[in-house]
């Protein structure tokens, strides 16, 4: 049986709806209950306050459009909306307000820092529930489902200290797991877990703890990636060097490198478009490089990846919330963001509008700083609508940025079918589309005793199969996970949700660096973050929840730098390049020098 996927909501918000009433977001004496727990609770004994939730403020934003990548009908952590009209600012914030628009790994990252420093932060998100791309729901039935499975890799050391921060009753997330690469005439390989294996210097270690694992790829097809692995060491050598990079596709890099073309179709290629979720011929070839250094390369351990053990949208981001809460901050969740106000004298934002999503109303947010931490296609909605963002040249710079689609599914079958790895990578099943699945039995608490088999499978890079139906997206997981795991073949579905997310996830398409903004803007009390912002000071690279939350730590000291109230965020950085690696890259740096200053052409471009 099939359950309605979530609607994909368009349009503009207030459309057909009743004549908005304007209000100010101003604290109001008429607070709600909660609201003015808030604020005589600055004291620890809140953090444990019982968690509200409301369902119904979720149904009501189903007949809501959104442009959103996602928005939940039936959310179990949704945001409690109860508590947006809340009161004075906290003590020793007067002054200070900070609105930050987006509910992922980024705005709660800057959110909960500032928000511990005193600052009077609200953080608005026009889903009704937390997490963004990493948020989730229930459905009618109290399945919960998810915008895709999520990894958490080894260098995370960020999100790992958060976590250890939010004092969890568990630890959320698996060990690490080992993984299956698939294509349709059976596997290709395995990844182990390296950390349980002796370190040894990277690369090396890779390839020695590889070696012995059945690899359908023939030796001399993957030994055709070594020229392709030096140029590791020259694309960081110089800004100039990675915008070179940056124009070419990583499929012009990997061809001028002579990776061998079944490398390319039956590894590579694959590995790309569920890691950046493009096809390498419409990938930039830096961002190409960064990733993959940041992901699997850098050191032996870096691939190694665990999987949440739950919903993150209740296990991290529920938290989170009452976290922020707890410190003096507001989480509103249904309030879409509609535009700012710039004072024209000081060109400073001085407001932020946003519409709640499930009464029509109208708000206005004084703000002393602005943290946009939403995606790209949430971005360039709001520089169309809003005057002051179009006139200024870097966020325009922005309209020039792609997104990808994704579709997310989970499908539960009528009996217990084994899989041989928890998650698994599918490669060549479709013509133009990555897709990974899961099986949730193995890694997720709920689904441990569950009858059946419960099975996350998602698809990326999925434009081609937007328009297909529910039914016909679910045949093609089937199909697919029965080609890996026969013992599918016989079980029946009895329950399954898709859900799409168009233009949802970022694109490092070739020639994108620079257009993608930096954290700091022209408008000098506005800030950016996100995974798609550039010059992050930080290794975290790609699609990455990890990189996410550090820009959002990294807009956070912006904010405190700016205003001038509390202390900087730690931000812990990856671990450096080892010894062989900086010595390469130091290496190359000088041969490319040399053969500039001889006029030279470059050994690598
Ligand atoms: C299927 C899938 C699988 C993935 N797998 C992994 C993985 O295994 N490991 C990993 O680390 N990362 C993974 N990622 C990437 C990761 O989820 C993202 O990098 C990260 O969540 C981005 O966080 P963010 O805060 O930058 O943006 P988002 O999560 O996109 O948050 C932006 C928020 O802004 C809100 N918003 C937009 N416009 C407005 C507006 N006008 N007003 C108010 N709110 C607005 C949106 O509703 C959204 O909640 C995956 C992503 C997907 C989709």
């Amino acid at each position: 049986m099939r359950m309605a996927s979530r609607p994909h909501a368009s349009g503009r918000v207030m459309s057909g709806r009743r004549a908005p009433v304007v209000r100010s977001a101003v604290p109001t004496p008429a607070s709600s209950a909660i609201g003015s727990n808030l604020h005589s609770a600055r004291n620890l004994a809140s953090l444990r306050a019982p968690l509200r939730l409301a369902r119904s403020v979720a149904v009501a934003a189903a007949s809501a459009s959104f442009d959103g990548p996602s928005s939940s009908s039936d959310s179990l952590a949704s945001i409690d909306v109860t508590v947006s009209m809340d009161n004075a600012p906290p003590a020793g914030a007067e002054g200070r307000r900070v609105v930050i628009v987006g509910g992922g790994w980024a705005g709660f990252g800057a959110a909960k820092h500032l928000a511990e420093q005193g600052y009077d932060v609200t953080l608005l998100e026009a889903a009704p529930n937390p997490g963004g791309l990493s948020g989730g729901f229930r459905t009618a039935s109290g399945k919960a489902v998810e915008a895709g499975m999520k990894g958490f890799w080894f260098q995370y050391r960020n999100t790992f200290k958060l976590i250890e921060d939010l004092n969890l009753p568990s630890w959320p997330l698996t060990d690490f797991t080992t993984s299956g690469f698939w294509n349709p005439k059976g596997l290709v390989t395995e990844a182990p877990v390296f950390s349980k294996l002796p370190r040894l210097p990277t690369l090396v270690g890779q390839f020695v703890h590889t070696f012995p694992l059945y690899w359908a790829l023939p030796l001399e097809d993957r030994l055709t990636m070594l020229p392709f692995l030096a140029t590791l060491a020259d694309y960081v050598s110089s800004e100039e060097r990675f915008e070179q990079y940056d124009k070419m596709s990583a499929y012009e890099l990997f061809r001028r490198c002579g990776v061998s073309t079944r490398c390319y179709n039956e590894f590579l290629r694959p590995t790309l478009l569920v890691g950046l979720f493009a096809p390498p011929e419409d990938l930039s070839a830096a961002a190409v490089l960064e990733t993959l250094y940041f992901y699997a390369l850098a050191h032996q351990n870096d691939f190694d990846v665990c999987w949440p053990k739950g919903s993150i949208a209740e296990t991290i981001f529920t938290p989170l919330v009452e976290r922020i809460r707890a410190a003096g901050g507001r989480v509103q969740g249904n309030r879409l963001v509609t535009g700012v106000d710039v004072d024209p004298s000081s060109g400073e934002v001085t407001s932020v509008r946003a519409a709640d999503r499930t009464t029509g109303e109208l708000f206005t947010y004084p703000a002393d700083a602005l943290v946009f931490a939403v995606g790209i296609t949430g971005m360039q909605k709001l520089i169309t609508a809003t005057p002051a963002l179009a006139s200024q040249p870097d966020f325009r710079s922005i309209m020039e940025l792609r997104a990808l689609d994704v579709i997310a599914t989970r499908i539960w079958f009528d009996r217990r079918v084994a899989t041989r790895y928890p998650a698994n990578v599918l490669s060549g099943f479709e013509p133009t589309a990555g897709a990974t699945f899961f099986n949730l039995n193995d890694l997720q608490d709920e689904y441990k005793d569950a009858p059946g088999s419960v099975i996350s499978a998602d698809f990326y890079h999925a434009n081609a199969l937007l328009p297909l139906s529910d039914e016909q997206i679910v045949q093609r997981v089937v199909s697919h996970i029965s080609t890996c795991e026969p013992g599918f073949k016989s079980a029946q579905v009895v329950d399954s949700v898709v859900l799409r997310y168009p233009k949802a996830v970022t694109h490092f398409s070739p020639g994108s660096y620079p257009f993608r903004p930096f954290q700091a803007t022209t408008i000098p009390n506005l800030f950016m973050a996100g995974d798609w912002v550039k010059g992050v000071p930080h290794g975290a690279n790609g699609l990455s929840q990890e990189r996410a939350y550090v820009t959002g730590l990294s807009a956070a000291n912006l904010v405190v730098q700016r205003l001038g109230l509390g202390s900087q965020a730690e931000i812990l950085d990856v671990e450096p390049d080892e010894p062989h690696i900086a010595a390469a890259r130091a290496a190359v740096r000088g041969a490319v020098e040399f053969a500039g200053a001889l006029g030279l052409k470059s050994p690598f471009l």
